[in-house]
Formats: C-alpha cells, sequence, structure tokens
C-alpha cells in the first residue's frame, strides 16, 4: 500500500460535486477522459466512480491479533480479555471498536476523507461502518446516531466536520438519523501530543450537551488514538441522562 492517497484521490473531487446539472455531467464527463479514475491505494485503474479497485477493497485489514473486548487495544496477555486500562477503572463509553490500523490504508483512507474532502471516500467509509454494525452484536441496539463534534473555528477551517459526515451516512444507510447531541464549546490542544495523564485534563468541559435524552447512543469518530475524546464525550452523553454509547470509528491508531 502506497501513502499517495492525497494526490490521486483528487481525481474524484468532481465526480462528486457533479451530482446535479448537464453542464456539469458534461466538465465530468470530459475530465474522465482525461484523468480516468484510479484506485487511491494502488493507483489501478478503476470502474466508475469507485474509489479502489477490487483487489484493495477486498483486502483491506481489519485488526488483528487479541484484542480487549471493550476497547480493542491489543493483549499480549491471552489468559485476559480486558486491557489493563479498561480492567482497572470505570469508563463512559461501554464499547469502542474500529474497522481496522490507521497504519496502512485504513489511514490513507481516513486523510483522504479529511484533508481533501472526498465524498467519494465518505461514501465508501459509510457503507463499511454501517455492514460492521449490522454484524456486530450491541450495535443492532442503537436508538440515536452522533458524532464527535468540532469545535466552531476548526470546523470553520475545514468546512466540514468528518465525523459528521461518516455520522449522516451511517444514519442514512440504517434508517436511524444522525443527531448533534454535542457541542465542542472550545478548542483543545492536539491530544497526542500529550502525554497520558494531561489528556482528560485538557478536554474537561470541552463537550457541551445539546439534547439530553435516553436510550443507546452510537457515536460515531474517525479515528480512535488514546480514546480520551470519546471518553469525554460518553460521560457527558451519560450526564445527560443517555443509558449506554458505543463507540465506532474508522481506523485505530
Ligand atoms: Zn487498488
Ligand atoms: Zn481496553
Amino acid at each position: 500500500m502506497t501513502m499517495s492517497g492525497a494526490t490521486q484521490s483528487n481525481s474524484y473531487g468532481w465526480l462528486n460535486s457533479s451530482e446535479t446539472g448537464f453542464g456539469r455531467f458534461l466538465v465530468g464527463g470530459l475530465l474522465a477522459s482525461l484523468f480516468p479514475p484510479r484506485c487511491l491505494l494502488c493507483g489501478s485503474a478503476t470502474t466508475g466512480v469507485k474509489v479502489l479497485c477490487e483487489q484493495c477493497a477486498a483486502e483491506l485489514p481489519s485488526l488483528e491479533g487479541m484484542r480487549c473486548r471493550r476497547c480493542q487495544e491489543a493483549l499480549n496477555d491471552i489468559r485476559l480479555d480486558l486491557c489493563h486500562s479498561c480492567g482497572t477503572r470505570a469508563w463512559g463509553f461501554d464499547l469502542a471498536r474500529s474497522l481496522g490500523s490507521y497504519k496502512g490504508a485504513w489511514g490513507d483512507l481516513v486523510r483522504a476523507l479529511k484533508f481533501d474532502g472526498e465524498r467519494a471516500v465518505a461514501r465508501l467509509l459509510c457503507a463499511r461502518l454501517a455492514a460492521y454494525l449490522t454484524d456486530e452484536e450491541p450495535f443492532g441496539t442503537i436508538d440515536v446516531v452522533t458524532y464527535v463534534p468540532m469545535s466552531r473555528s476548526d470546523r470553520r477551517k475545514r468546512g466540514f466536520n468528518q465525523a459528521h459526515l461518516l455520522a449522516q451516512g451511517i444514519g442514512r444507510r440504517i434508517g436511524i438519523p444522525a443527531r448533534r447531541l454535542l457541542l465542542k464549546v472550545r478548542k483543545t490542544p492536539p491530544q497526542a501530543a500529550l502525554p497520558a495523564p494531561e489528556r482528560r485534563e485538557n478536554l474537561r468541559g470541552a463537550f457541551r450537551l445539546i439534547r439530553s435524552g435516553k436510550g443507546r447512543v452510537l457515536l460515531v469518530d474517525d479515528i480512535y488514538t488514546t480514546g480520551s475524546t470519546v471518553e469525554e464525550c460518553a460521560r457527558t452523553l451519560k450526564d445527560g441522562g443517555y443509558e449506554a454509547v458505543y463507540v465506532l470509528t474508522v481506523a485505530r491508531a
């Protein structure tokens, strides 16, 4: 797998911004003949508006090895089914799952979504995430779909929130509308740059509940890094009355 997604993936932007209008259709056709769509991962030609060739689509790897049953952290002791941190403290979220590792293909897809705003990539990821939900037990019981919000200034800078795009696409596919339940009320330094004990402190009070409720929530994000962000969101949701929070992300760092 190459890391060349960012440049190759740009050929999809027009295909998806041209959803209406004959003029755009003509421009799209012309561009298609000049720049035939290529697989975002291996660069080979694809058919139609497909983001990946058939082989790459079939070979997207799931997380390997023994994993914590709550957060999917890799385990090195086969006698345990929880990682150290899930086994020694109470968490806000009940379960976290990712489609695969951020290293490699899933990371390429997340970057294409996040930095190039690829709608075709969003569709592929939403289809994969929705399919995952129907296969995995507790996800069958969710009542509401929501997402990790961005601060207003970050949202303005990027123009969209990739987690919101994913939640909307999943919601459409499973017939449960995505709702905005949380607001990010202040900007926070990137979590990965901070030592573990400071991560929770960094996020404390960063999210505000805008809609209290009941039932089980599916909380969607693009990447699971330390778990601190979804943890803070989950606590905020539970303080607002929701009884369970299941986290689903595309890739795990
Ligand atoms: Zn390919
Ligand atoms: Zn764990």
